[in-house]
Protein backbone atom coordinates (compact mmCIF):
# COMPACT_ATOMS: atom_id res chain seq x y z
CA UNK A 1 0.00 0.00 0.00
CA UNK A 2 1.00 3.95 0.14
CA UNK A 3 0.66 4.14 3.71
CA UNK A 4 -1.32 6.45 5.83
CA UNK A 5 -2.76 9.82 4.52
CA UNK A 6 -4.55 12.38 7.54
CA UNK A 7 -6.31 15.50 5.60
CA UNK A 8 -6.05 18.38 7.97
CA UNK A 9 -3.01 19.37 10.54
CA UNK A 10 -5.17 20.62 13.26
CA UNK A 11 -5.83 18.21 17.06
CA UNK A 12 -7.51 15.24 14.98
CA UNK A 13 -5.18 15.10 12.42
CA UNK A 14 -2.02 15.48 14.61
CA UNK A 15 -3.13 12.75 17.46
CA UNK A 16 -4.10 10.52 14.03
CA UNK A 17 -0.63 10.29 13.18
CA UNK A 18 0.49 9.91 16.32
CA UNK A 19 -1.66 6.75 17.54
CA UNK A 20 -0.56 5.49 14.15
CA UNK A 21 2.97 5.54 15.26
CA UNK A 22 1.96 4.36 18.90
CA UNK A 23 0.55 1.32 17.31
CA UNK A 24 3.69 0.33 15.73
CA UNK A 25 2.53 1.00 12.08
CA UNK A 26 6.14 1.27 9.88
CA UNK A 27 4.48 2.41 6.78
CA UNK A 28 4.55 5.81 5.36
CA UNK A 29 2.40 8.84 7.24
CA UNK A 30 1.39 11.61 5.38
CA UNK A 31 -0.25 14.73 7.09
CA UNK A 32 -1.52 17.39 4.70
CA UNK A 33 -2.51 20.97 6.11
CA UNK A 34 -4.36 24.04 4.10
CA UNK A 35 -2.24 25.94 7.06
CA UNK A 36 0.91 27.00 6.87
CA UNK A 37 1.63 26.51 10.66
CA UNK A 38 2.52 23.34 12.50
CA UNK A 39 -0.79 21.68 13.99
CA UNK A 40 -1.57 23.92 17.04
CA UNK A 41 -3.60 24.00 19.99
CA UNK A 42 -7.03 26.21 19.19
CA UNK A 43 -8.49 26.51 22.98
CA UNK A 44 -6.39 29.34 24.01
CA UNK A 45 -6.82 31.66 20.70
CA UNK A 46 -9.97 32.96 22.24
CA UNK A 47 -8.29 33.33 25.63
CA UNK A 48 -5.14 33.48 27.31
CA UNK A 49 -3.56 33.80 23.61
CA UNK A 50 -5.30 37.48 23.61
CA UNK A 51 -4.65 38.38 27.25
CA UNK A 52 -2.63 41.29 27.96
CA UNK A 53 0.49 39.30 28.64
CA UNK A 54 2.77 37.72 25.87
CA UNK A 55 1.15 34.69 24.75
CA UNK A 56 2.81 31.23 24.96
CA UNK A 57 3.23 29.47 21.08
CA UNK A 58 0.13 27.40 20.98
CA UNK A 59 2.20 24.69 18.46
CA UNK A 60 1.86 21.50 19.78
CA UNK A 61 4.90 20.12 19.03
CA UNK A 62 7.94 21.30 16.64
CA UNK A 63 8.76 20.17 13.44
CA UNK A 64 11.77 18.07 14.29
CA UNK A 65 9.57 16.06 16.76
CA UNK A 66 7.12 15.43 14.10
CA UNK A 67 9.45 14.70 11.39
CA UNK A 68 12.37 12.94 13.08
CA UNK A 69 11.26 11.35 15.79
CA UNK A 70 7.16 10.27 14.50
CA UNK A 71 8.47 10.03 10.70
CA UNK A 72 5.39 11.99 9.35
CA UNK A 73 5.63 13.50 6.33
CA UNK A 74 4.36 17.20 6.06
CA UNK A 75 2.90 18.53 3.66
CA UNK A 76 1.71 22.13 5.25
CA UNK A 77 0.58 25.36 3.55
CA UNK A 78 -1.11 22.37 1.17
CA UNK A 79 -5.52 22.42 0.96
CA UNK A 80 -6.48 18.98 -0.56
CA UNK A 81 -8.60 19.67 -3.47
CA UNK A 82 -9.86 16.68 -4.80
CA UNK A 83 -10.04 12.67 -3.70
CA UNK A 84 -10.08 9.68 -6.07
CA UNK A 85 -11.26 6.63 -3.96
CA UNK A 86 -10.90 4.21 -6.78
CA UNK A 87 -7.40 4.95 -6.76
CA UNK A 88 -6.77 5.91 -3.41
CA UNK A 89 -5.18 9.30 -4.03
CA UNK A 90 -5.42 12.53 -2.59
CA UNK A 91 -5.46 15.50 -5.33
CA UNK A 92 -3.53 18.82 -3.87
CA UNK A 93 -2.74 22.15 -6.12
CA UNK A 94 -0.28 20.48 -8.41
CA UNK A 95 0.63 17.17 -6.55
CA UNK A 96 -1.14 13.92 -6.02
CA UNK A 97 -0.70 11.82 -2.24
CA UNK A 98 -1.83 8.20 -2.60
CA UNK A 99 -3.10 6.25 -0.01
CA UNK A 100 -3.54 2.77 1.75
CA UNK A 101 -5.96 4.16 4.23
CA UNK A 102 -7.26 7.82 5.10
CA UNK A 103 -8.26 9.76 7.59
CA UNK A 104 -10.24 12.70 7.41
CA UNK A 105 -9.84 15.59 9.40
CA UNK A 106 -10.23 18.90 7.81
CA UNK A 107 -12.38 20.17 11.27
CA UNK A 108 -14.73 23.45 10.31
CA UNK A 109 -14.54 26.98 9.52
CA UNK A 110 -15.92 30.06 10.70
CA UNK A 111 -19.34 31.54 8.88
CA UNK A 112 -19.16 34.98 8.78
CA UNK A 113 -21.42 37.56 7.77
CA UNK A 114 -21.67 39.23 4.28
CA UNK A 115 -19.44 41.84 3.03
CA UNK A 116 -17.33 41.60 5.98
CA UNK A 117 -14.13 40.23 4.34
CA UNK A 118 -13.43 43.71 2.69
CA UNK A 119 -13.10 45.56 6.30
CA UNK A 120 -9.83 45.55 8.06
CA UNK A 121 -10.83 45.20 11.78
CA UNK A 122 -13.58 42.30 11.09
CA UNK A 123 -12.84 38.68 11.37
CA UNK A 124 -13.70 35.51 12.80
CA UNK A 125 -11.65 33.71 15.57
CA UNK A 126 -10.65 29.82 14.31
CA UNK A 127 -7.42 30.28 13.17
CA UNK A 128 -3.75 31.20 14.71
CA UNK A 129 -4.15 33.95 12.04
CA UNK A 130 -7.33 35.30 12.80
CA UNK A 131 -5.94 35.37 16.70
CA UNK A 132 -3.27 37.53 15.98
CA UNK A 133 -5.51 39.97 14.34
CA UNK A 134 -7.59 40.01 16.85
CA UNK A 135 -4.95 40.43 19.47
CA UNK A 136 -3.68 43.34 17.52
CA UNK A 137 -6.51 45.26 17.62
CA UNK A 138 -7.16 44.53 21.44
CA UNK A 139 -3.16 45.43 22.05
CA UNK A 140 -4.36 49.19 20.67
CA UNK A 141 -7.00 49.44 22.30
CA UNK A 142 -10.06 48.54 19.89
CA UNK A 143 -13.63 49.53 20.70
CA UNK A 144 -14.59 45.67 20.18
CA UNK A 145 -18.36 44.22 18.87
CA UNK A 146 -18.58 40.70 19.23
CA UNK A 147 -21.39 39.06 16.93
CA UNK A 148 -22.54 35.95 18.17
CA UNK A 149 -22.76 35.42 22.16
CA UNK A 150 -21.59 31.52 21.52
CA UNK A 151 -19.01 30.08 23.38
CA UNK A 152 -15.86 31.51 21.57
CA UNK A 153 -17.47 35.11 21.04
CA UNK A 154 -18.14 35.08 24.99
CA UNK A 155 -14.60 34.65 25.52
CA UNK A 156 -13.04 37.40 23.39
CA UNK A 157 -15.60 39.68 25.13
CA UNK A 158 -14.27 38.55 28.20
CA UNK A 159 -10.60 38.51 26.74
CA UNK A 160 -11.42 42.26 25.89
CA UNK A 161 -13.29 43.47 29.21
CA UNK A 162 -10.25 41.89 31.25
CA UNK A 163 -7.72 44.41 29.51
CA UNK A 164 -10.58 46.91 30.99
CA UNK A 165 -11.79 47.95 26.77
CA UNK A 166 -15.37 48.66 26.32
CA UNK A 167 -17.23 45.44 24.22
CA UNK A 168 -20.74 45.08 23.20
CA UNK A 169 -22.09 41.64 22.06
CA UNK A 170 -24.91 41.44 20.02
CA UNK A 171 -26.70 38.07 19.78
CA UNK A 172 -29.91 37.27 17.47
CA UNK A 173 -31.36 34.87 19.21
CA UNK A 174 -33.36 36.15 22.37
CA UNK A 175 -31.47 34.25 24.53
CA UNK A 176 -27.46 32.95 24.35
CA UNK A 177 -26.11 29.39 24.25
CA UNK A 178 -29.83 27.89 23.85
CA UNK A 179 -28.11 24.57 21.85
CA UNK A 180 -25.28 23.95 23.71
CA UNK A 181 -26.99 24.10 27.69
CA UNK A 182 -30.88 24.69 26.73
CA UNK A 183 -32.13 28.44 27.00
CA UNK A 184 -32.89 28.40 30.93
CA UNK A 185 -29.30 28.03 31.12
CA UNK A 186 -28.00 30.18 28.59
CA UNK A 187 -29.93 33.16 30.70
CA UNK A 188 -28.61 32.85 33.50
CA UNK A 189 -24.75 32.40 31.95
CA UNK A 190 -25.35 35.54 30.06
CA UNK A 191 -25.74 37.21 33.72
CA UNK A 192 -21.60 36.90 33.72
CA UNK A 193 -21.48 39.55 30.88
CA UNK A 194 -23.94 41.84 32.24
CA UNK A 195 -21.89 41.43 35.55
CA UNK A 196 -18.60 42.34 33.86
CA UNK A 197 -20.20 45.27 32.00
CA UNK A 198 -20.30 43.87 28.82
CA UNK A 199 -23.17 45.46 26.88
CA UNK A 200 -25.16 42.43 25.92
CA UNK A 201 -27.77 43.22 22.94
CA UNK A 202 -30.03 40.10 23.14
CA UNK A 203 -32.87 39.65 20.13
CA UNK A 204 -31.10 41.77 17.59
CA UNK A 205 -29.49 41.34 14.67
CA UNK A 206 -26.90 42.49 12.53
CA UNK A 207 -27.73 44.54 9.52
CA UNK A 208 -24.12 45.51 7.81
CA UNK A 209 -21.38 46.95 8.52
CA UNK A 210 -20.18 50.58 8.92
CA UNK A 211 -16.65 51.07 7.47
CA UNK A 212 -14.55 52.07 4.08
CA UNK A 213 -11.98 50.17 4.02
CA UNK A 214 -11.26 49.67 7.88
CA UNK A 215 -14.51 48.88 9.84
CA UNK A 216 -15.98 51.75 11.74
CA UNK A 217 -18.76 49.97 13.37
CA UNK A 218 -22.16 47.85 13.25
CA UNK A 219 -25.26 48.62 11.91
CA UNK A 220 -28.15 46.05 13.74
CA UNK A 221 -31.48 45.50 12.78
CA UNK A 222 -33.12 47.81 15.18
CA UNK A 223 -31.31 50.96 13.58
CA UNK A 224 -28.93 51.58 15.90
CA UNK A 225 -25.07 51.73 15.39
CA UNK A 226 -22.43 50.83 17.29
CA UNK A 227 -19.40 52.27 16.69
CA UNK A 228 -15.94 49.84 16.43
CA UNK A 229 -12.67 49.26 15.51
CA UNK A 230 -12.87 45.69 15.90
CA UNK A 231 -15.78 43.12 15.18
CA UNK A 232 -15.34 39.79 15.76
CA UNK A 233 -18.00 37.58 13.85
CA UNK A 234 -18.29 34.33 15.91
CA UNK A 235 -21.58 32.73 14.52
CA UNK A 236 -20.38 29.07 14.42
CA UNK A 237 -18.63 27.13 11.68
CA UNK A 238 -18.88 24.52 8.86
CA UNK A 239 -17.46 21.15 8.29
CA UNK A 240 -14.46 21.66 5.85
CA UNK A 241 -15.50 19.23 3.08
CA UNK A 242 -16.33 21.28 -0.08
CA UNK A 243 -13.12 19.68 -1.18
CA UNK A 244 -15.41 15.98 -0.91
CA UNK A 245 -18.43 16.80 -3.19
CA UNK A 246 -18.95 14.46 -5.52
CA UNK A 247 -16.80 11.85 -4.16
CA UNK A 248 -18.48 9.25 -3.55
CA UNK A 249 -18.03 9.90 0.27
CA UNK A 250 -21.67 10.11 1.59
CA UNK A 251 -22.22 14.07 3.59
CA UNK A 252 -25.31 15.16 5.58
CA UNK A 253 -27.36 17.04 3.66
CA UNK A 254 -27.62 20.06 6.54
CA UNK A 255 -24.09 20.69 7.16
CA UNK A 256 -22.20 18.56 5.08
CA UNK A 257 -20.23 16.78 7.52
CA UNK A 258 -18.73 13.28 6.86
CA UNK A 259 -21.16 10.71 7.89
CA UNK A 260 -19.49 7.46 9.45
CA UNK A 261 -20.86 4.69 11.55
CA UNK A 262 -19.68 3.86 14.76
CA UNK A 263 -16.14 3.16 13.92
CA UNK A 264 -15.79 6.31 12.38
CA UNK A 265 -15.17 4.71 8.87
CA UNK A 266 -17.37 6.48 6.28
CA UNK A 267 -19.17 5.34 3.13
CA UNK A 268 -16.20 4.74 1.52
CA UNK A 269 -13.51 1.58 2.95
CA UNK A 270 -10.05 2.84 3.67
CA UNK A 271 -10.99 6.26 4.30
CA UNK A 272 -12.62 7.25 8.37
CA UNK A 273 -13.33 10.47 9.65
CA UNK A 274 -12.55 12.76 12.94
CA UNK A 275 -12.59 15.39 14.89
CA UNK A 276 -15.15 18.90 14.00
CA UNK A 277 -15.84 17.68 10.49
CA UNK A 278 -17.52 14.00 11.71
CA UNK A 279 -21.27 13.07 12.39
CA UNK A 280 -20.74 9.45 13.64
CA UNK A 281 -23.30 6.88 15.52
CA UNK A 282 -23.14 7.10 18.97
CA UNK A 283 -24.50 3.64 20.52
CA UNK A 284 -24.80 5.91 24.13
CA UNK A 285 -27.24 8.30 22.82
CA UNK A 286 -28.36 6.11 20.01
CA UNK A 287 -28.19 8.59 17.30
CA UNK A 288 -25.59 10.82 15.32
CA UNK A 289 -23.92 13.30 16.75
CA UNK A 290 -21.30 15.49 15.39
CA UNK A 291 -19.58 17.76 18.56
CA UNK A 292 -17.08 20.68 17.99
CA UNK A 293 -15.20 19.70 21.32
CA UNK A 294 -11.67 19.54 22.13
CA UNK A 295 -11.52 16.26 24.08
CA UNK A 296 -13.33 13.95 21.04
CA UNK A 297 -11.53 15.53 19.00
CA UNK A 298 -8.21 14.15 20.52
CA UNK A 299 -9.66 10.78 21.06
CA UNK A 300 -11.72 10.28 17.47
CA UNK A 301 -8.17 11.52 16.08
CA UNK A 302 -6.52 8.82 17.76
CA UNK A 303 -9.60 5.74 17.58
CA UNK A 304 -10.08 6.82 13.12
CA UNK A 305 -6.18 6.37 12.54
CA UNK A 306 -6.05 2.40 14.81
CA UNK A 307 -9.48 1.67 12.74
CA UNK A 308 -7.91 2.92 9.46
CA UNK A 309 -5.21 0.88 9.58
CA UNK A 310 -6.77 -2.44 11.23
CA UNK A 311 -10.59 -2.29 9.89
CA UNK A 312 -11.03 -6.08 10.42
CA UNK A 313 -10.72 -5.51 14.21
CA UNK A 314 -12.40 -1.66 14.62
CA UNK A 315 -13.40 -0.51 18.03
CA UNK A 316 -16.10 2.10 18.56
CA UNK A 317 -15.97 5.57 19.44
CA UNK A 318 -18.67 6.68 22.13
CA UNK A 319 -18.07 9.49 25.07
CA UNK A 320 -20.05 11.41 27.07
CA UNK A 321 -19.49 14.95 25.43
CA UNK A 322 -17.52 17.22 27.44
CA UNK A 323 -16.40 20.91 26.91
CA UNK A 324 -15.11 23.85 28.39
CA UNK A 325 -15.21 27.56 28.42
CA UNK A 326 -13.33 30.79 30.01
CA UNK A 327 -14.83 33.55 30.58
CA UNK A 328 -14.49 36.38 33.28
CA UNK A 329 -12.45 34.31 35.80
CA UNK A 330 -15.36 31.36 35.37
CA UNK A 331 -14.73 27.99 34.29
CA UNK A 332 -17.83 27.08 32.65
CA UNK A 333 -18.36 22.82 31.82
CA UNK A 334 -20.64 20.90 30.21
CA UNK A 335 -20.97 17.23 29.89
CA UNK A 336 -23.94 15.09 28.04
CA UNK A 337 -26.80 16.48 25.83
CA UNK A 338 -28.26 19.76 26.45
CA UNK A 339 -31.61 18.85 25.18
CA UNK A 340 -33.83 17.46 27.95
CA UNK A 341 -37.27 17.14 29.65
CA UNK A 342 -35.90 19.08 32.63
CA UNK A 343 -33.14 21.27 34.14
CA UNK A 344 -32.55 21.60 37.53
CA UNK A 345 -30.63 24.11 39.48
CA UNK A 346 -29.02 22.19 42.43
CA UNK A 347 -26.81 24.99 43.62
CA UNK A 348 -26.21 28.68 42.30
CA UNK A 349 -24.45 31.03 44.15
CA UNK A 350 -23.13 33.88 41.65
CA UNK A 351 -21.33 35.51 44.66
CA UNK A 352 -19.17 32.54 45.25
CA UNK A 353 -19.19 31.81 41.22
CA UNK A 354 -20.52 28.51 41.38
CA UNK A 355 -22.97 26.80 39.86
CA UNK A 356 -24.61 22.88 39.19
CA UNK A 357 -27.44 22.06 36.88
CA UNK A 358 -28.27 18.84 36.12
CA UNK A 359 -30.16 17.41 33.22
CA UNK A 360 -33.18 14.47 33.28
CA UNK A 361 -34.02 12.82 30.15
CA UNK A 362 -36.91 9.92 31.34
CA UNK A 363 -35.73 8.79 34.00
CA UNK A 364 -31.96 9.43 34.13
CA UNK A 365 -29.43 12.22 34.15
CA UNK A 366 -28.16 12.73 30.48
CA UNK A 367 -26.18 16.37 31.04
CA UNK A 368 -24.40 18.64 34.13
CA UNK A 369 -23.35 22.25 33.22
CA UNK A 370 -21.40 23.61 36.30
CA UNK A 371 -19.16 26.68 36.63
CA UNK A 372 -15.95 26.37 38.85
CA UNK A 373 -17.01 22.83 40.02
CA UNK A 374 -14.19 20.86 38.15
CA UNK A 375 -14.19 17.74 39.77
CA UNK A 376 -18.05 17.32 40.39
CA UNK A 377 -18.68 18.01 36.77
CA UNK A 378 -16.43 14.83 35.23
CA UNK A 379 -18.32 12.67 38.19
CA UNK A 380 -21.49 13.61 36.58
CA UNK A 381 -19.80 12.76 33.18
CA UNK A 382 -19.18 9.20 34.86
CA UNK A 383 -22.37 8.96 36.20
CA UNK A 384 -24.05 9.47 32.74
CA UNK A 385 -21.91 7.08 31.06
CA UNK A 386 -23.57 4.64 33.64
CA UNK A 387 -26.85 5.20 32.66
CA UNK A 388 -27.50 6.77 36.51
CA UNK A 389 -30.82 7.29 37.90
CA UNK A 390 -31.87 10.71 38.03
CA UNK A 391 -33.36 10.71 41.39
CA UNK A 392 -29.96 9.38 42.62
CA UNK A 393 -27.90 11.81 40.62
CA UNK A 394 -29.77 14.89 41.80
CA UNK A 395 -29.25 13.71 45.86
CA UNK A 396 -25.41 12.89 44.80
CA UNK A 397 -25.36 16.89 43.60
CA UNK A 398 -27.19 18.43 46.63
CA UNK A 399 -25.17 16.15 49.32
CA UNK A 400 -21.95 17.43 47.33
CA UNK A 401 -22.71 21.33 47.22
CA UNK A 402 -23.88 21.34 50.72
CA UNK A 403 -22.57 24.94 52.24
P1 LIG B 1 -9.76 21.89 13.27
O1 LIG B 1 -9.07 22.28 14.51
O2 LIG B 1 -10.82 22.78 12.71
O3 LIG B 1 -8.65 21.68 12.16
C1 LIG B 1 -8.91 21.33 10.85
C2 LIG B 1 -7.68 21.66 10.04
O4 LIG B 1 -7.86 21.15 8.72
C3 LIG B 1 -7.43 23.15 9.89
O5 LIG B 1 -6.11 23.46 10.21
C4 LIG B 1 -7.73 23.42 8.44
O6 LIG B 1 -6.92 24.45 7.88
C5 LIG B 1 -7.40 22.10 7.80
N1 LIG B 1 -8.09 21.89 6.52
C6 LIG B 1 -9.37 22.20 6.21
N2 LIG B 1 -9.64 21.86 4.93
C7 LIG B 1 -8.52 21.33 4.42
C8 LIG B 1 -8.16 20.78 3.16
N3 LIG B 1 -9.04 20.70 2.15
N4 LIG B 1 -6.89 20.32 2.98
C9 LIG B 1 -5.98 20.37 4.00
N5 LIG B 1 -6.27 20.89 5.21
C10 LIG B 1 -7.51 21.35 5.43
N6 LIG B 1 -13.28 23.14 22.45
C11 LIG B 1 -13.44 22.85 23.76
O7 LIG B 1 -13.83 21.73 24.11
N7 LIG B 1 -13.17 23.81 24.71
C12 LIG B 1 -12.77 25.05 24.40
O8 LIG B 1 -12.55 25.89 25.28
C13 LIG B 1 -12.60 25.39 23.03
N8 LIG B 1 -12.20 26.62 22.66
C14 LIG B 1 -12.05 26.91 21.33
C15 LIG B 1 -11.65 28.18 20.96
C16 LIG B 1 -11.50 28.53 19.62
C17 LIG B 1 -11.07 29.92 19.24
C18 LIG B 1 -11.78 27.56 18.61
C19 LIG B 1 -11.66 27.91 17.15
C20 LIG B 1 -12.19 26.29 18.98
C21 LIG B 1 -12.32 25.95 20.34
N9 LIG B 1 -12.72 24.67 20.73
C22 LIG B 1 -12.88 24.37 22.07
C23 LIG B 1 -13.00 23.61 19.73
C24 LIG B 1 -11.78 22.77 19.41
O9 LIG B 1 -10.66 23.58 19.22
C25 LIG B 1 -12.09 21.96 18.15
O10 LIG B 1 -13.07 21.01 18.49
C26 LIG B 1 -10.86 21.27 17.58
O11 LIG B 1 -9.91 22.20 17.13
C27 LIG B 1 -11.26 20.36 16.41
O12 LIG B 1 -10.13 19.79 15.87
P2 LIG B 1 -10.12 19.23 14.39
O13 LIG B 1 -8.73 18.72 14.17
O14 LIG B 1 -11.26 18.31 14.19
O15 LIG B 1 -10.44 20.46 13.43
Amino acid sequence: GDGLTVVGASLAGLRAVEAARKAGYPGRVTLIGAEEHLPYDRPPLSKQFLGAAEPADPVFRDERALRDELGVELRLGQAATAIDTRARAIGLDGSEVPYEALVIATGASARTVPGFERLEGACTLRTLDDARQVRRALDAGARTVVIGAGFIGSEVASSARARGLPVTLVEAAPVPLARSVGSEMGKLLAELHVQAGTDLRLGVGVAGLDGDGAVRGVILTDGTKVAADLVVVGIGASPGTGWLQDSGIDLDTRDGGVLCDSTLATSVPGVYAAGDVCHWVSELFGRRLRLEHWTSAAEQGALAARNALAPETAKAYDTVPYFWSDWYDSRIQFVGEPAADEITVVDHQWEAGKLLALYRTGDRLTGALTVNRPALVMKFRRMIADRTSWSRAVEFGREKTKP
